[in-house]
Order: structure tokens, then C-alpha cells, then sequence
């Protein structure tokens, strides 16, 4: 295999690093649920080798260490941070796996990898909130959201960021964070799997050439995200948060892409969303190394889908209920949710919820089922109305069989 770096075919690109991804995922991380005590031994590893610099950045509120990771000699610095948000943990399993890709030689990546370490300094923060992950909770210890705490910066893990962002002086950061997973990319019936967003650093929105250095390396990264799922990449609102670090380190000087992982599915434990991140970072790392982000198009930007919110996680249409003895035809929207069985958060069971009932034509489904001429009942067979908020627990019938159950929010094609 013949991988081109900075300089050769970037089209192919995408394609391989996600075809050899296997190779470099960290074995140790199979589920998001891990937890700090996890990473360390992985930490402990990388700091053996000569390629990488570990050092200390500081302690979070609970005193559990957060380490930066220094790897390249380049001149353009970059800051790479993940897990502000303690239950968001798909990109740090994907840092992970980029360490151990910027660690390997003679797999046909050598060029590309010489040339990201070489053109570029990289500064990766995994896991910025280890309390709130071992909680399995987006904020801090004292329960802090650090994506507002850019300004007061009353969060101890908040003063770790902006004093690395103030220090290094970084040309590029990467804010990484997952976000719903059933955000849709615009109004279609496709997921927005990766969203991206250069953030605003002015209510205006404006555009200086810090923000535009930013729209460009998403176009780029769009671009190669595009080739691997086409249609399932989103633009997350730009709204301006005067509070959120993105915002702010755009207005200090940094070009900040904030890369969410959304939803795909059947990826549950979002396994392929983290080679998509794997993908998109090594991608956009690449296009700095080489300058090749400089050749984007600005206004590419806006032609990504907004972020939308048009899905369930299962849609039933056109069933038919039956209240008083009349019939009525009805949409059934029901959602998801993990509600955790232990006090550490690593356990959790699915609870669905009737989300939405009627005409739900706009929307969609990430599962989605046709009950044209199937009344809805009890699991008994007797006609049910369906109340808002209760369980997605009842069956279809037709004709005194039942066609379907549906469990929970999960279809089951019932037994004849
Ligand atoms: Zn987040």
C-alpha cells in the first residue's frame, strides 16, 4: 500500500485511514463507559515511548491527573482536547487510537505521519473531565458545565484549558464532543453522525481570518467525512455563546473546530463513530501539516446540512387506534433513553417513551415501521389508546393475529 502524505493524492485518504483503523484501535477501549482509572495504564504506556511527551496539566476538583500529550516538532501548534463533557467519550477512544497511529512505522503511513509531526506540534488533553466520567455525567465534580465556565473559569479543569490555550498560543484547536444521537443532517432522513461547527466569537457571527482558517478545515474534513458516509455530516448552530470555550479561544486567537459525535445506527457504543473521528482528525491534522486546508473555499461551509431535530429512534406510521369505538389513524414517535442501574454509571437499561403521537409525517425514524391497517393493543389483544410518555410496550394486530410487538421501543415481528 502506497499512502501519500501532505503532498500526494489527500482523495484517497480518507478511504485508507478508515480501512486500516482496525490496526490501530486501543484493544482496552470497547465501550464508552470507561473511566479514568482506564486510561491511565494507557497513559502510562505512551510515556515509554520516545515519540511522545507526557506531562501533567493539572488535577481535577477530585484530584484525578489530566495529562497533556506532546507529539511532533513542527511549527504550527496544535490543541487537541476531548471529554469537557464527562459522558462524551467517543473522541477520546479515538485519541487513543491516533497515539498508537502516530506510533506505528512501515504500514504505508510513514509519509503521512512524518509529515504531521514534522509540520506540526501536537497538544492532545484526553479526558479534560474525569470526574464527571466517572460519574457518566456531562459536568464537573460540583457539577459545573465547563462549556460555560470559559469566562469565570470557576471549575478547576476550566483553568487547565485556557491556561494551556493562553501558554501554548496554539494555531489550531480541536474542541471534541459527541452531541444527541438523533440529531438529523438537515431536514432528511439521514442521521448527522459528525456534526462540525466553526464557532462564533461575536453575536454577528462574524468572519476574521482566525474563524476562517477554522471553516476551511472543515471543508476539508467534510469532504472526507462525505466519502465514508455520504449525506451524515451536519453544521451545528453558530449561535454565539459567550460562555462556551469554543466561542472564546476563537476570539483568543485559535482556529477552533468543535467536532460532535452524533448518532448512527446500530452503534450503540459508537465504535464507528470513533473511526470517523479517527478519520476526520488524522484528515484535518494532514491538510495542516501540508497547507492543503488553505486551498478550501469559505462559503463550502454553509452548503453542510444544519444540525436538525427531525428523528426518533423508532417512528410507527399510520397505525390505527381505537377510542370510544371509533378509529383513528396515528403516527407513533417513541425515544430512548439509558438510565443507569448503578451509582457509578456503568450499568444502564434502555427506557422508551411515546415521544409523540399524530401526524408525525415530517419526521423520521432511525427505525421506522408501517402499520397500514394494524390497530394498535394491549399485549392482552384488547384495543389500547396510547398515552404520551408512557412505555413503547404494545402490540399491532390485524384480524385478530398479531403482526408486531413492539417492546420497549423495539420491534418484534411477532410468531405465527
Ligand atoms: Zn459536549
Amino acid at each position: 500500500m502506497i499512502v501519500s502524505g501532505a503532498q500526494g493524492q489527500a482523495q484517497n485518504l480518507p478511504k485508507q485511514l478508515h480501512d486500516a483503523h482496525a490496526s490501530f484501535i486501543e484493544p482496552a477501549l470497547t465501550l464508552r463507559r470507561f473511566k479514568h482509572r482506564d486510561l491511565m495504564p494507557l497513559i502510562e504506556k505512551i510515556r515509554t515511548n520516545p515519540r511522545f511527551e507526557v506531562t501533567l496539566a493539572g488535577k481535577s476538583l477530585e484530584e484525578r491527573d489530566i495529562y497533556l500529550i506532546k507529539a511532533g516538532t513542527g511549527k504550527t501548534k496544535i490543541l487537541l482536547w476531548s471529554q469537557m463533557h464527562g459522558d462524551e467519550a467517543t473522541a477520546t477512544m479515538a485519541i487513543m487510537d491516533i497515539f498508537r497511529f502516530l506510533a506505528a512505522t512501515n504500514d504505508g503511513f510513514d509519509a503521512l505521519r512524518t509529515s504531521i509531526l514534522a509540520n506540526t506540534t501536537l497538544y492532545f488533553v484526553p479526558m479534560l473531565n474525569p470526574d464527571g466520567a466517572e460519574r457518566w455525567q456531562r459536568r464537573t465534580a460540583h457539577d459545573i458545565d465547563m462549556n460555560r465556565d470559559a469566562l469565570r473559569l470557576q471549575a478547576p479543569e476550566s483553568v487547565i484549558l485556557k491556561g494551556l490555550q493562553q501558554s501554548l498560543k496554539p494555531e489550531f484547536g480541536f474542541n471534541l464532543h459527541d452531541q444527541g444521537t438523533r440529531y438529523s443532517a438537515g431536514h432528511t432522513p439521514n442521521l448527522a453522525t459528525i456534526s462540525f461547527l466553526a464557532t462564533a466569537y461575536d453575536y454577528a457571527r462574524s468572519m476574521n481570518a482566525v474563524r476562517e482558517r477554522s471553516t476551511k478545515l472543515i471543508v476539508g474534513m467534510n469532504r472526507a467525512l462525505q466519502s465514508l458516509i455520504p449525506n451524515q455530516v451536519g453544521r451545528y448552530s453558530d449561535e454565539h455563546e459567550p460562555r462556551a470555550f469554543g466561542d472564546n479561544i476563537q476570539k483568543w486567537g485559535t482556529s477552533l473546530v468543535l467536532i460532535e459525535s452524533g448518532g448512527y445506527r446500530n452503534d450503540p457504543e459508537k465504535q464507528y463513530i470513533r473511526k470517523l473521528n479517527f478519520v476526520a482528525i488524522l484528515t484535518g491534522l494532514n491538510a495542516i501539516a501540508g497547507g492543503s486546508y488553505t486551498k478550501e473555499k469559505t462559503g463550502e461551509y454553509n452548503n453542510i446540512p444544519q444540525n436538525e431535530r427531525f428523528h426518533f429512534d423508532l417512528l410507527i406510521r399510520n397505525a390505527t387506534m381505537r377510542l370510544k369505538g371509533k378509529k383513528y389513524t396515528v403516527d407513533i414517535g417513541i425515544n430512548q433513553e439509558e438510565v443507569h442501574t448503578d451509582s457509578t454509571a456503568s450499568t444502564f437499561v434502555i427506557k422508551s417513551k411515546v415521544e409523540d403521537l399524530g401526524d408525525l409525517s415530517v419526521f423520521y425514524g432511525i427505525e421506522e415501521l408501517d402499520a397500514t391497517g394494524l390497530e394498535v393493543v394491549t399485549e392482552a389483544g384488547r384495543a389500547k389508546a396510547i398515552k404520551l410518555g408512557e412505555a413503547g410496550t404494545f402490540g399491532l394486530r390485524k384480524d385478530k393475529e398479531t403482526h408486531y410487538t413492539i417492546q420497549n421501543g423495539r420491534v418484534k415481528a411477532a410468531n405465527k
